[in-house]
C-alpha cells in the first residue's frame, strides 16, 4: 500500500516517507490509496486482544514497511502499563445515557496521548527505513495540550531532540507549568514573546529556511513536525474506535454487528475523522457526531455545504476546540468527492484565497450520511458539567461536555452512544469548579486542590506532581530570535 497526496493524485510515496515528510511538498495531505478493511468474522478475533495487541493489528494494516514484532514492540511500549495509568489504556466508562470513552490516561492527562505516545517510534523507525541517519529534530509550537504531550512522548527517545516554542502569554499556568518542568537530556522549552500565531509562523518559517536547513543537515540534524497532521498521529487513533465498540460488545450492551454512535469533541477534525476510517474499515459505527463549542465553523459547514473561516474567533473554556481551519476536513473532502485531487485543491486554495468555499452538493449528501454536527454555547458546556456530577458522580472537563451534550440531543433508541472523553478535568480545574457553582478566582495548583476538595475525586498523578515539579526552563526570545534559539539547542 503507498499514500497519495490529497492534491495530486501522482504523488506517491511509501508509509515511511509519509510519516518523515508530514505534510506533502504541494500543500496537500497524504492518505492512504486504499482503506483496508475487516474480513468475515474478524472482528470477533480481535475481542481478546490487549489495546497495545489490537494496537499493531490494526496499523499494520496500513504499515506494510513495519514488520509485526516492531509494531508489537512499538505498542506495547507506548501504551503499556508503564506510561497510562490504566490498564486499558482507555477505559470506557458506562454512564446511564451514553458511555465515555477515556482517553487521557496517559502521561500528559489529554487525548494527545493517543497519538504522541507512539509516533516517536513510528517516526525514528521510518527514518531509518528511508535511510536518513541524521539526528531527527523536531519543532513545535503549541497552544497548550500538543506541547506537552510531544515532549512526553520524544524525551530520552534516541536519535531525537525536540523543542517546544509557547506563547508566554498564551497557555494556561497549569499548561506552562507541565512544559517547563520537562524532564529529559533531549527536550528544550522557549516561551515566544508574542501569541501563538507568532509561535507558528517561527516554526514554519524555519521549516522553509533552506539555508537553515542545509547547515543543520550538514551538522547532523534533519528538522521534523509531530503536528496533527501527519498520517503517523491519525492512525493510531483509529485503535480506540474498535477498542471501544469491542468493549461494548463485550459488556452485552449490543451484539458484533449491531452499530453504535460516537460523538467527538472536534477541533482540528483528527479525532473524528479516525472514526471514520473505522467506519471505512468495517468497523459497524453508525453516526458520527461532530461536537462544536461556540467556534461553530463545523457545524455550519455539515449543515449547508459552506465552509466559512471569516467569523470571530471566540475564546471559549474548551481552548483545544478554538479552532477556525480544521486541516483535516481536507482528507474527507479528498476521499468523498471519488479522490479528486484538482476538487480538493480548488477547495483548500478557495479557503486560503477567499477564506471560504461551497462544497458540492452531492459529496454534502454523502458527508451527512454518516455526519451529524451541534454546536454547543458555554452555558450548555457548564450545564453538561454540572448535569453529570450531580445526576451521575461523574465528573468531565469542558472539551468532553461539549461532546456530552452534543450526544443527548443525537442520542438514538437502542443505540448505544459513546462519547470521546479527550481531557482530564483537572486539567481544567478552574473552568469545571466553574460549573460547579464555584466563582471563586483562583490559579493553578490552588484550582487543582479546591476541585478535589470539593468532588473527593483524585487528581490524575502527573497533575498532582506538579506540586513538586522543577522549574527547568525559564527563557524566553523574540519570535525573530527563534531561529538562533534553534541553532543554539542543537549545537
Ligand atoms: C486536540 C483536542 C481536541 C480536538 O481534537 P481534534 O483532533 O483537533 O479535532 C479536543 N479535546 C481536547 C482536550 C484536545 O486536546
Amino acid at each position: 500500500m503507498e499514500y497519495i497526496s490529497t492534491r495530486d493524485f501522482s504523488r506517491r510515496v511509501s508509509a515511511a516517507e509519509a510519516i518523515v515528510r508530514g505534510l506533502s511538498p504541494d500543500g496537500g495531505l497524504f492518505v492512504p490509496e486504499t482503506i483496508p478493511t475487516f474480513g468475515e468474522g474478524e472482528l470477533e478475533k480481535l475481542l481478546p486482544l490487549t489495546y497495545p495487541a489490537l494496537a499493531a493489528e490494526i496499523m499494520g494494516r496500513y504499515l506494510p514497511d513495519f514488520t509485526k514484532e516492531e509494531l508489537r514492540e512499538y505498542t506495547q511500549a507506548a501504551y503499556g502499563p508503564g506510561r497510562f495509568d490504566s490498564l486499558n489504556t482507555a477505559p470506557l466508562r458506562r454512564g446511564r445515557q451514553e458511555s465515555y470513552l477515556e482517553l487521557w490516561h496517559g502521561p500528559t492527562c489529554a487525548f494527545k496521548d493517543m497519538a504522541l505516545q507512539i509516533l516517536p517510534y513510528l517516526l525514528s523507525a521510518s527514518i531509518r527505513k528511508c535511510g536518513e541517519t541524521k539526528t531527527v529534530s523536531i519543532l513545535v509550537a503549541t497552544s497548550g495540550d500538543t506541547g506537552k504531550a510531544a515532549l512526553e512522548g520524544f524525551r530520552d527517545v534516541p536519535g531525537t531532540r525536540i523543542m517546544v516554542f509557547y506563547p508566554e502569554n498564551g497557555v494556561s499556568d497549569i499548561q506552562k507549568l507541565q512544559m517547563v518542568s520537562q524532564i529529559g537530556e533531549n527536550v528544550n522549552v522557549m516561551a515566544v514573546k508574542g501569541n501563538f500565531d507568532d509561535a507558528q509562523s517561527g516554526v514554519k518559517r524555519i521549516f522553509g529556511d533552506a539555508a537553515l536547513n542545509e547547515s543543520l543537515s550538514r551538522a547532523g540534524f534533519a528538522l521534523s513536525s509531530a503536528n496533527s497532521i501527519n498520517w503517523g498521529r491519525l492512525l493510531p487513533q483509529i485503535v480506540y474506535y474498535v477498542w471501544s465498540y469491542l468493549r461494548l460488545a463485550e459488556c452485552g450492551e449490543m451484539k458484533l454487528g449491531d452499530p453504535v454512535d460516537f460523538t467527538v469533541p472536534t477541533g482540528n477534525f483528527g479525532d473524528i475523522l479516525a472514526g471514520w476510517y473505522a467506519l471505512q474499515m468495517g468497523l459497524p459505527v453508525g453516526r458520527l457526531v461532530c461536537a462544536s463549542n461556540r467556534n461553530d465553523v463545523l457545524t455550519e459547514f455539515i449543515d449547508t455545504g459552506v465552509y466559512n473561516r471569516l467569523r470571530p474567533f471566540r475564546l471559549t473554556s474548551s481552548p483545544s476546540m478554538d479552532i477556525l481551519i480544521s486541516s483535516n476536513l481536507e482528507r474527507l473532502l479528498f476521499w468523498l468527492s471519488g479522490k479528486d485531487d484538482g476538487l480538493t485543491r480548488d477547495y483548500m486554495e478557495k479557503l486560503g484565497r477567499e477564506g471560504r468555499y461551497t462544497a458540492d452538493p452531492a459529496l454534502m449528501e454523502k458527508l451527512r450520511r454518516v455526519f451529524a454536527a451541534e454546536s454547543v454555547t458555554e452555558e450548555g458546556t457548564f450545564a453538561a458539567i454540572r448535569g453529570l456530577w450531580e445526576e451521575e458522580r461523574m465528573l468531565i472537563d469542558p472539551h468532553t461536555a461539549v461532546a456530552s451534550a452534543a450526544a443527548r440531543r443525537r442520542k438514538r433508541e437502542g443505540v448505544p452512544m459513546v462519547v470521546v472523553s479527550t481531557a482530564s478535568p483537572y486539567k481544567f480545574s478552574h473552568a469545571v469548579l466553574r460549573a460547579l457553582g464555584d466563582d471563586r478566582e483562583r490559579e493553578g495548583m490552588e484550582a487543582i486542590a479546591a476541585l478535589e476538595e470539593r468532588t473527593g475525586v483524585r487528581p490524575p498523578e502527573p497533575i498532582a506532581a506538579l506540586k513538586n515539579a522543577r522549574v527547568r526552563f525559564t527563557e524566553s526570545c523574540e519570535p525573530q530570535k527563534m531561529e538562533s534559539a534553534v541553532l543554539d539547542f542543537l549545537k
